[in-house]
């Protein structure tokens, strides 16, 4: 029998697995709850892929053989319910597109550092001459660029949403860079639930494969704990020397998993500054000399790697105040490591949709650093509750434009206006990235 792969959700993934799945032969329909964008419409359009948009029909879609779910919806949703009662197996784009490549795969995730890791490694592999593909919750779907590509290897960057409906899928290299709480609200509010998710990430492995990963995490290592790992460890840490891994001596990043050619480099050189960065660097790194990419190649990399939109990013000077776009920082771990890395005084502009926060681990950072707090949020109750003691001054502003305004009058030469919400963007702006952007256009009309 034929099979009939329907899809859910008309995004980039969807959009690459109805490809893939039309190019393997299976009847194919796709269907969205929401307004499809006019680019993926036109694409069905031209490859003759039926779809329905703004609605399920559920008739269409219980006669499936295999569901392929973007990672956006949640397992309660009741189109979600109803496939599960009938028994039809659900799967990410992400294993539906392995089954048909040989390519290898690099597959990095953790709650924080996912997207410039993936991007870090992907520079170094791009440099060293490899014909690498960059996937997974960033760029291009992979399942399009499985069906259109011939790479040998592809650096994946991989969410747990992906991970849970991820089953036979196999990474030959994993890294797992952190887990701190994000997302709980989809995961029951249970933090090992959502741990269990990213364990996932070695699910599979062998003894030839590779799990790279933060031996300075403990949630990690907990984790670790009660788990089987086949494949072949090498951890990274800050804090600590490990045997085979990479490590810090004095300022210098090192990795050892060679002992006939380690890898050293100063931090100060890291293109990517910032404490998160170095176990990111750490990480990155660590894959290149599995790859037994060149030292010299992988120095060259880190050292002349662009920053990336929307995390610390450097916006402009005005005035002897630095503006700083971090607008990515969508959960307080992530604002941490921003603060953290600040060397002034702080007027931190913060809010937006919490997804269960706890903002005590910020309390010292905000103490020491932050003169002045502006929320950017609809419901800012939960930060003036958490920092009021803390800071003197928190106001309340419901725009990019006049939190800029705000913040501006608040700084003093020599400070820093850092956007780094700790929060998601929904409430007042489209996404992370427009959040970022209306803050840069506002800086610049300062
Ligand atoms: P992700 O793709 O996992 O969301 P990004 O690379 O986009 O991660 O970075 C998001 C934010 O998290 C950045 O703005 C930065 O401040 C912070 N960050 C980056 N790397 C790390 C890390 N290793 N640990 C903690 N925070 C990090």
């Amino acid at each position: 029998m034929e099979k009939r792969i329907v899809i859910l959700g008309a995004g980039e993934s969807g959009i690459g697995a109805a490809m893939l799945a039309q190019k393997q032969g299976c009847e194919v329909f796709v269907s969205d709850s929401g307004a499809i964008a006019p680019g993926y419409k036109e694409t069905l359009e031209r490859l003759n892929i039926p779809f329905e948009e703004l609605q399920h029909t559920m008739v269409l879609l219980l006669n499936a053989t295999e569901v392929i779910k973007s990672p956006g919806i949640p397992e309660h949703a009741s189109v979600i319910k109803q496939i599960r009662a009938n028994g039809i197996p659900v799967v990410s784009e992400i294993e539906f597109a392995k089954r048909y490549t040989h390519a290898k795969t690099i597959c990095i995730t953790g709650s924080n550092g996912k997207t410039t890791t993936t991007m870090l490694t992907y520079h170094i592999l791009k440099k060293a001459g490899l014909n690498v593909g960059l996937a997974g919750n960033i760029g291009h779907s992979f399942a399009a660029q499985v069906a259109t590509e011939t790479f040998d290897w592809y650096v994946l960057e991989i969410s747990s949403f992906m991970l849970d409906d991820m089953y036979d899928f196999k990474a030959d290299i994993a890294v797992l860079l952190n887990i701190t709480p994000d997302h709980l609200d989809r995961y029951d509010y249970q933090m090992e639930k959502y741990a269990a998710s990213k364990i996932r990430i070695i699910q599979n492995q062998t003894a030839s494969d590779y799990f790279i990963y933060c031996a300075d995490d403990e949630e990690i290592i907990n984790a670790l704990n009660s788990t089987n790992i086949q494949a072949i460890k090498y951890p990274f840490s800050i804090l600590k020397e490990v045997e085979k891994g990479a490590c810090l001596a004095g300022n210098d990043l090192q990795i050892n998993i060679n002992p006939q050619n380690q890898f050293t480099m100063s931090i100060t050189e890291l293109a990517l500054q910032g404490k998160h960065n170095i176990y990111n660097s750490m990480a990155s790194g660590i894959v290149a000399k599995i790859l037994d990419i060149r030292n010299l190649t992988i120095r060259e990399s880190m050292r002349d790697m662009r920053n990336i939109e929307h995390r610390l990013e450097h916006v402009a000077i005005i005035s002897g105040v630095e503006y700083i776009n971090d607008s990515k920082a969508t959960n307080v771990n992530s604002t941490w490591y921003a603060l953290e890395s600040m060397s002034t005084k702080v007027v931190l502009i913060m809010g937006g949709v919490d997804k269960g926060n706890d903002y005590s681990m910020l309390k010292e950072l905000v103490k020491d650093k932050v003169k002045a707090i502006v929320c950017l949020g609809k419901n800012n109750k939960a930060i003036h509750k958490a920092f009021d003691n803390d800071v003197d001054i928190i106001v309340n502003t419901f725009s990019a434009v006049e939190a800029v305004q705000v913040a501006y009058h608040l700084a003093k030469k020599g400070d820093t206006v850092l956007l780094s919400p700790a929060c998601a963007s929904f409430d007042l702006f489209q996404s992370y990235e427009d959040r970022g952007n209306q803050f840069k256009i506002a800086v610049k009309e300062l």
